[in-house]
């Protein structure tokens, strides 16, 4: 699928050290591994009411990582999905009288629009659901034949609705007795941590079926739906014709492009169950190894204090931001201002303190000659190699702008053009931040 373009990365003098990260999996700090070749997956929007701000602001971190390996010389194969079918898309499609195809296509491109004016370096390979279908499909029928998956019989739903037979499911049970002979295979849980009863509830909210008659156990994830009228379906083989679950095209794409286990996994807080855990299991069950060696999740955004959600109607989307005039890289700025780990609020005084930095910086950079560079480069380098710490980043920004927007006397004897230069592209390389 087309992905979308940014701006070059500027290069940097010198190397940064490789960066250190909170990998919520093993729920400490990991130095992530210094080798030259590293490989990122993050989960991909489903491509209805494109671009929210928690959107926005999992791309911008994981961009921050990508620069961050950038600059350590370590190359980066990024990869991304799509979910250009799935279940909400297709009930929003319905519901606004569009059809499917034309909802996401323009939601994904609204989505590569906004991720192009947030500066947020593309993936190498951007992956459709869609495009997955003819590899999801023949790894579907190898689990069913070897016992991790199966089909349930036809019957009703918990709302009466006749369900038809052969809707494929993947087994967690069968899944775990995999750990008898090696101990890093998965079991349900091995990614999010969290208690059964803890999964069951959130397996309801996000997308899982737990009454669905026919399962051995209410938390074996859907791996193929079978075609039901009116609804889009694809060529199965043996399954049948129908479309894929969820979690079984993040394994297939992120198996497809990048080595197993790749280096990082990340997405929002709210994937890390089922999606990642169910996305680990499946890869898993098809590879013989773990899915990724980090998993790395990002906070959740909310507005003015309380949950940003579609069901409240309060979504803050960067393109109506962009509509209504604010400089995108004002909306970066306010995402950066928070740590990729704590959950924040979009409110009109960050996005107008967002507003008033990026004016001190440009005002800055504006001057011919600066002095500081040097020791701003340290300090960046040294706050984005500590857990991704944009915000110690900015602060350190803003000292540099302090003493260079002044008269020519604050800003010292040794100012050069040189310095200025280094300035702007050390804002731009590793904080995406055009001046
Ligand atoms: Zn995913």
């Amino acid at each position: 699928m087309k992905s979308w373009s940014a701006r070059p990365v500027p290069e940097l003098p010198g190397t940064a050290p490789t960066p250190s990260v909170y990998d919520s999996r093993q729920q400490r700090m990991v130095q992530l591994p210094a080798g030259s070749e590293v490989g990122l997956y993050v989960c991909g929007i489903t491509p209805y009411d494109a671009t929210h701000m928690g959107h926005a602001a999992t791309y911008v971190s994981f961009d921050l990582l990508h620069r961050a390996w950038d600059d350590a010389a370590q190359h980066v194969t990024y990869v991304q999905n799509v979910t250009d079918v799935d279940d909400p898309l297709l009930e929003r499609a319905e519901a606004t009288g569009v059809d499917w195809r034309d909802l996401a296509e323009e939601q994904t491109e609204l989505f590569r629009t906004d991720m192009s004016a947030l500066n947020v370096i593309p993936p190498a390979h951007y992956v459709g659901a869609t495009e997955s279908v003819e590899w999801i499909v023949p790894a579907v029928e190898g689990l069913i034949e070897r016992g991790l998956a199966y089909r349930v019989p036809g019957g009703v739903d918990e709302d009466g609705a006749a369900q038809p037979a052969g809707d494929v499911y993947f087994d967690v049970n069968a899944a775990a007795e995999l750990k008898e002979t090696d101990p890093d295979a998965w079991v349900v849980g091995d990614v999010c941590g969290l208690t059964r009863e803890e999964m069951l509830p959130l397996f309801a909210e996000r997308g899982g079926d737990p009454e669905r008659e026919g399962k051995h156990d209410v938390l074996d994830p859907l791996l193929w739906r079978v075609n039901r009228p009116g609804e889009p379906a694809w060529d199965g083989a043996s399954l049948g014709a129908g479309r894929p679950g969820w979690h079984i095209e993040c394994s297939l794409i992120s198996l497809k492009y990048l080595p197993t286990p790749f280096t990082v996994q990340g997405g929002g807080s709210d994937l890390a169950f089922p999606h990642h855990d169910m996305g680990a299991g499946h890869s898993y069950a098809l590879s013989g190894k773990p899915m990724a060696e980090h998993f790395v999740h990002t906070s959740m955004v909310g507005l003015e204090g309380e949950k940003m959600s579609k069901s409240k109607g309060n979504l803050v989307l960067v393109s109506k931001l962009r509509e209504q005039g604010v400089d995108p890289a004002a909306i970066r700025l306010a995402i950066l201002a928070n740590h990729y780990r704590t959950d924040w609020f979009w409110t009109d005084d960050l996005l107008a303190d967002a507003k008033r930095r990026l004016a001190s910086w440009r005002e800055a950079a504006a001057k011919p000659e600066t002095a500081g560079a040097e020791d701003l480069l340290k300090a960046v380098r040294a706050a984005l190699a500590d857990d991704l710490n944009a915000p110690a980043a900015l602060i350190g920004v803003d000292a540099w702008a302090a003493r260079n927007k002044g008269g020519a006397a604050a800003r010292g004897a040794n100012a050069s053009a040189e310095d200025r230069q280094l300035a702007v592209d050390l804002i731009e390389s590793r904080l995406g931040v055009v001046l």
